[in-house]
């Protein structure tokens, strides 16, 4: 069974929101903010929450894609938000 992966195939630039930069995480989101834009999203800041109107809420609206590089460099599709605010994966 053969899945062909979506890759992203701009080039990706610094967290937009941190400016850090994302191959330090090996992993980023494009994804919808709470804020009403999209981002380029390292997962530190995708895991954050915001206060909007004195209201803590996530930083991601479950709206956008996860990206992680792959062995072959490549940025791989690795799953969607579904309606759910990114939580990092844990650790293995
Ligand atoms: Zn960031």
């Amino acid at each position: 069974m053969s899945k062909l992966k979506e890759k992203w195939s701009s080039p990706v630039h610094n967290c937009d929101l941190c400016l850090t930069s994302i191959f330090e995480y090996g992993e980023f989101l494009d994804a919808k903010t709470i804020y009403g834009p999209w981002g380029l999203i390292c997962p530190k800041c995708a895991s954050s929450s915001v206060s909007v109107n004195g209201v803590e809420k996530e930083m991601t609206v479950g709206i956008g894609q996860i990206y992680k590089l792959d062995d072959e460099g490549d940025w791989a599709k690795v799953g969607d938000l579904n309606g759910q605010p990114y939580r990092r994966t844990k650790e293995s």
